[in-house]
């Protein structure tokens, strides 16, 4: 077992920091901490915690390019992106300034006794187990609710982004959090299951995939601990023979190729039915071949490497093994270290692994249908549930189908994404439990019943 993580600019390919792990004295600290700040956190003034929040988005506002930056080398986000993914997570902290108070406010319910309702308490210390792809919004998106409902957090962040998951434990910090509201911890999978067992941690939640998922919830399963999993996707992507494909095709490419086609809710299966399809592709194929690659610290830099030399073998093992089953490249398809070219793949069909499995990175599979319907069943037939998207001019007819969509979304005329205002997460093996909005606050709350006679 090594006793350190090493980070490494996958652009570049250079070493960046050397990082111990923490000893198993060191973690029993940290969680020994978390224990003792909850007794106090949890009966704060929401106002006070409220006040520490607004001091975080101050600072990411003023480290914005710093942060930007971090992330940027430790994983390869094109910059742009990267300053985008900090003021996303403003906007979150805004928005929970905004509605903590009232997201947490006791439901009172008229029954027979004289006074009932719902109490929102903290449930102490929830562990997050976190990936590199939205380095500082993934993290953000658990903390933020979970802090404001009263709990306190351990996370154990992916190792490629350990500078990052400091600098948030700094920021944190340097906020004015009591010590001990937000820890990191440096460790490997070795030392999770310990973390899990340990009476101090109440719940755990995990963003990353799903043969993580599985580990986590059996480890959350045998020591009956609530879990909360954010998983993969195969998000289908229909195109309906009415879409206005001049209005909508940048956000098209945008749902398959930003942050380099690193995301979960990313659209990787592109459904399109046959009367359109010419048009599709050679709207398709012209915009994405004119993504500019480049040296993510450049400001037009739209396309980067991926986040390590791993995934880019991995996606071009899938590319491959699909291309063997019949399906054609009509861009792309090319590797070099952790490089991986937009890529557009036709002809593709249910059987090959680029349409069963999930593509973590900038590779479209077009499947041509004959009808809407057919689009919908082919939509439909993926083990995963994030996310559905249809492109348009009928939204009636669009609507109508709400009930049928399996996912945790459905998106007309839009790219599934995620936003503060609304619920987060997905069915099947994309995982269970939602963040973000009121759910996300009451994901680690205990919903205690008083009745008062
Ligand atoms: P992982 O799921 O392996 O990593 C995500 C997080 O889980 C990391 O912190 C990782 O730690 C941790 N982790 C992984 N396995 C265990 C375990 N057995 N016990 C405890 N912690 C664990 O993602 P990868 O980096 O390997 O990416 C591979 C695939 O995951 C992608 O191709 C994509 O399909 C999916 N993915 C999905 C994401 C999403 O947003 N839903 C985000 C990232 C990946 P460590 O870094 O130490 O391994």
């Amino acid at each position: 077992m090594t006793s350190t993580i090493k980070t490494t600019n996958p652009y570049s390919g250079k070493q960046l920091e050397t990082y111990q792990l923490d000893s198993p004295a060191d973690l029993d600290k940290k969680l020994q901490l978390a224990d003792k700040t909850f007794r106090t956190w949890k009966d704060d003034d929401i106002e006070d915690r409220v006040a520490l929040f607004k001091k975080l988005a101050d600072q990411l506002f003023q480290e914005k390019k710093s942060l930007s930056e971090l992330m940027t080398n430790e994983m390869g986000k094109p910059i742009s992106e990267s300053h985008a993914e900090i003021e996303k997570c403003i906007f979150l902290i805004d928005f929970y300034i905004k509605n903590a108070e009232k997201f947490l406010r006791d439901d009172i319910i008229e029954t027979d006794a004289s006074e009932s309702f719902i109490s929102y308490d903290p449930m102490g210390c929830v562990l997050a187990v976190m990936p590199w792809n939205f380095p500082f919004w993934q993290v953000l998106r658990f903390a933020v609710p979970t802090l404001a409902a009263g709990n306190v957090a351990l996370l154990k962040h992916a190792s490629n982004v350990t500078g990052c998951a400091l600098a948030i434990e700094r920021l944190f910090t340097e906020a004015g959090f009591p010590k001990g509201c937000f820890q990191t911890l440096i460790t490997d999978h070795n030392a999770i299951e310990d973390i899990i067992g340990n009476d101090i941690v109440k719940a755990v939640s995990l963003t990353g995939s799903d043969k993580a998922g599985r580990k986590i919830a059996e480890l959350a399963g045998k020591h009956l601990k609530p879990s909360l999993l954010e998983l993969g996707g195969n998000n289908a992507c229909i195109i309906l023979e009415d879409a206005d494909l001049d209005k909508h095709i940048d956000t098209i490419v945008k749902a398959r190729m930003q942050n380099s086609g690193q995301s979960c809710i990313a659209a990787k299966r592109f459904i399109v039915v046959d009367k359109i399809y010419e048009e599709f592709i050679d709207k398709f194929k012209s915009k994405v071949e004119n993504l500019k690659y480049g040296n993510p610290l450049e400001e037009d830099t739209k396309m980067s490497c991926l986040a390590r030399e791993d995934l880019a073998e991995t996606l071009a093992d899938q590319v491959q093994k699909s291309v063997k089953l019949g399906a054609k490249v009509l861009v792309g398809n090319k590797q070099d270290a952790a490089y991986f070219a937009p890529t557009i793949l036709t002809e593709v069909t249910s059987d090959m692994p680029v349409f069963k499995e999930e593509t973590f990175g900038p590779v479209a599979a077009v499947i041509k249908v004959k009808s809407e319907d057919e689009a919908y069943k082919m939509a439909a037939l993926s083990k995963f549930g994030l996310g559905t998207m249809v492109f348009t001019a009928n939204v009636e007819a669009a609507s109508k189908r709400i009930s049928e969509i399996e996912d945790g979304a459905f998106f007309i005329n839009e790219m599934v994404k995620s936003d503060p205002r609304l619920p987060f997460g997905g069915t099947k093996i994309s995982g269970y439990g939602r963040e973000l909005s009121k759910e996300g606050m009451l994901a680690f709350v205990n919903k205690k019943t008083v009745y008062i006679n």
